[in-house]
Protein backbone atom coordinates (compact mmCIF):
# COMPACT_ATOMS: atom_id res chain seq x y z
CA UNK A 1 0.00 0.00 0.00
CA UNK A 2 1.58 3.22 -1.18
CA UNK A 3 1.68 6.38 1.40
CA UNK A 4 -0.07 9.35 0.66
CA UNK A 5 -2.70 7.64 -0.84
CA UNK A 6 -5.34 7.21 1.80
CA UNK A 7 -5.76 9.78 4.72
CA UNK A 8 -4.70 8.80 8.03
CA UNK A 9 -7.27 6.36 9.60
CA UNK A 10 -6.47 5.67 12.86
CA UNK A 11 -8.51 5.11 16.08
CA UNK A 12 -10.60 8.19 17.17
CA UNK A 13 -12.13 8.43 21.12
CA UNK A 14 -15.83 9.27 20.61
CA UNK A 15 -17.02 10.56 24.16
CA UNK A 16 -20.56 10.85 24.42
CA UNK A 17 -22.94 13.50 26.77
CA UNK A 18 -23.74 10.46 28.28
CA UNK A 19 -20.29 9.71 29.49
CA UNK A 20 -19.90 6.90 27.34
CA UNK A 21 -16.31 6.65 25.41
CA UNK A 22 -15.84 4.15 22.76
CA UNK A 23 -13.23 3.73 20.24
CA UNK A 24 -13.82 3.40 16.48
CA UNK A 25 -11.61 3.82 13.53
CA UNK A 26 -11.69 7.30 12.07
CA UNK A 27 -9.56 10.15 10.16
CA UNK A 28 -10.26 12.20 13.37
CA UNK A 29 -8.41 11.73 16.08
CA UNK A 30 -11.23 12.76 19.08
CA UNK A 31 -14.88 12.84 18.36
CA UNK A 32 -17.60 14.20 20.72
CA UNK A 33 -21.39 13.66 20.23
CA UNK A 34 -24.51 14.29 22.43
CA UNK A 35 -25.53 10.86 21.93
CA UNK A 36 -24.05 8.05 20.63
CA UNK A 37 -25.90 5.34 18.63
CA UNK A 38 -25.12 2.79 21.55
CA UNK A 39 -26.61 4.59 24.20
CA UNK A 40 -29.61 6.62 22.20
CA UNK A 41 -32.16 3.85 22.56
CA UNK A 42 -30.96 2.94 26.73
CA UNK A 43 -31.65 6.72 27.12
CA UNK A 44 -34.61 7.57 25.69
CA UNK A 45 -35.88 4.07 27.44
CA UNK A 46 -34.54 5.45 31.01
CA UNK A 47 -36.50 8.94 30.14
CA UNK A 48 -39.53 6.88 29.37
CA UNK A 49 -39.54 4.78 32.51
CA UNK A 50 -38.99 8.28 34.09
CA UNK A 51 -42.12 9.57 32.93
CA UNK A 52 -44.02 6.41 33.26
CA UNK A 53 -43.13 6.35 37.38
CA UNK A 54 -44.04 9.74 37.45
CA UNK A 55 -47.44 9.08 36.24
CA UNK A 56 -48.03 6.21 38.38
CA UNK A 57 -47.33 8.66 41.22
CA UNK A 58 -49.75 10.53 40.73
CA UNK A 59 -52.21 8.56 40.07
CA UNK A 60 -51.29 7.05 43.69
CA UNK A 61 -51.47 10.32 44.86
CA UNK A 62 -54.72 10.83 43.45
CA UNK A 63 -55.95 7.95 44.79
CA UNK A 64 -54.37 7.71 47.62
CA UNK A 65 -52.11 4.81 47.11
CA UNK A 66 -48.96 3.65 48.06
CA UNK A 67 -49.05 6.41 50.58
CA UNK A 68 -46.35 5.95 53.35
CA UNK A 69 -48.55 7.71 56.41
ZN1 LIG B 1 -24.04 8.11 24.51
Amino acid sequence: MKEGIHPKYHQAKVVCNCGNEFVTGSTKEDIHVEICSKCHSFYTGQQKAAAARGAIDKFNRKYGIGQDK
